[in-house]
């Protein structure tokens, strides 16, 4: 397949003849569309001003909205969540493309793919030149942010991530470069945002002490993970925070204390996904996290966080057939198409089933178009920084906030 200028854009008619349509994940849950008008495709989103299903700075109503199942509660939250969206952002849904470069890792995080501990995994990393094909296939597909995400890998000292940003940067100045490698120094994220990086984003997993304990060895820390986020805050990244639904033994209140954290740290991003088990993992006999409560948090994420830039994750598409779309249908309003060489991607394997492995990046930036045309959104493949954001030019060093 060749790459050129007027592949940049389909129509649905395209992908509804299924010339451009990735593999869906495994999951039969949430998947249909039978008996919810609301989601029908063509039925244009926010047609009417909803009222404000809660108050989202109660703990009360928050906490309601986390384990509500009534139907009409949850439409309402979501048609809330729709309308905040849009008075920032319209009907526009922001593409970023994705590069996974290195699947090495020397945490051990027991619901991870590729922690350290999975020895059945085959290993990879992209070398530079192989990074840059990536960036040069995806600015011919029209991206204007690449995310360089890896798992935490000593092989990329400071040194060599600097120079990738380096060489990143002097041949796409205009593009936003987000790094998601994982805990660094401050000096480090220091060197990182001059040399080129201008997001940054880590998940905290879990906001609650005790919870992290549950999935994390010893030797890892939530309070450092935090002070990573403040730190990249502090320095000028925008920042992307988040956590997964439905990791073994998380409670409603967990739930809660990841929303009062993003709250206090107010992160330009959010990243919120369902927990799917990965086979060789001390978690892969959990069931998965819920795709309805998924829903629900990305929705309270939107009304607490109201301009924050939040994707509809890949593991929404693995856990449902149209799990992205119900993403954008909850408040989210990015995507992240998968850049890496195909084959590699069945590498990075953080759960099982994982959707989009055996598409060319082409396609997936295609099909992820049609399906988001297909709802009644606007694909847009600007930078897409947050609404309202003005960037810092240098990095505020040395101030350690919190
Ligand atoms: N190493 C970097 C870091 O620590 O932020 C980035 C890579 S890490 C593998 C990316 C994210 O994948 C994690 O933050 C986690 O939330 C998510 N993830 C890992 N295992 C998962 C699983 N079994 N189900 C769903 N998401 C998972």
């Amino acid at each position: 397949m060749r790459f050129t200028e007027d592949m940049r854009h389909t129509t649905p008619e395209d992908n509804q003849a299924g010339l451009f349509s990735c593999n869906d994940g495994i999951y039969p849950a949430g998947g249909s569309l039978e008996g919810d008008d609301s989601l029908r495709p063509g039925n244009p989103p926010d047609k009417e001003a909803p009222v404000m299903p809660l108050d989202p700075h109660s703990d009360k109503a928050l906490l309601h909205f986390i384990t509500t199942e009534d139907p009409e509660e949850t439409e309402a939250l979501f048609a809330a969540a729709r309308e905040v969206r849009s008075s920032h952002y319209g009907r526009d849904v922001y593409f970023r493309g994705l590069i996974e470069f290195s699947n090495y890792c020397e945490n051990n995080c027991y619901y991870c793919g590729i922690r350290a501990g999975n020895r059945r995994l085959k290993r990879y990393r992209l070398s530079l030149e192989e990074i840059l094909g990536c960036c040069r296939l995806g600015d011919l597909l029209g991206y204007r942010t690449f995310v360089f995400q890896s798992g935490e890998d000593p092989w990329f000292t400071d040194d060599r991530i600097e120079a990738m940003l380096e060489a990143v940067r002097g041949e796409f100045p205009d593009h936003a470069i987000t790094l998601s490698i994982g805990e660094r120094s401050r000096a480090g994220y220091e060197r990182f945002f001059r040399a080129g990086a201008n997001r940054y984003l880590l998940r905290h997993e879990t906001a609650s002490e005790e919870h992290y304990r549950k999935l994390h060895p010893r030797r890892m820390s939530l309070r450092e993970r935090k002070q990573c986020l403040w730190d990249l805050k502090d320095i000028g990244y925008q920042v992307g925070a988040g956590f997964m639904v439905g990791t073994p033994f998380q409670t409603p209140k967990n739930l809660l204390e990841d929303l009062r954290f993003l709250r206090d740290l107010e992160p330009h991003m959010v990243g919120i996904g369902p927990f799917l088990p990965q086979e060789d993992t001390p978690f892969g006999n959990y069931p998965p996290g819920s795709f309805e409560q998924t829903l629900r948090m990305i929705a309270l994420t939107r009304l607490l966080l109201p301009r924050a830039l939040i994707p509809a994750t890949t593991a929404l598409g693995t856990i449902s057939p149209l799990g992205r779309e119900k993403g954008l249908m909850a408040g989210a309003n990015v995507v992240m198409p998968n850049l890496s060489p195909k084959d590699v991607r069945e590498f990075y394997a953080l759960y099982d089933h994982k959707i989009c492995t055996g598409d060319e990046a082409a396609e997936c930036r295609l099909c992820m178009e049609g399906r988001i045309r297909n709802f009644g959104f606007e694909p847009n493949m600007a930078r897409g920084d947050m609404a309202g954001w003005e960037a810092r030019k240098f990095p505020r060093a040395g101030v350690i906030q919190q």
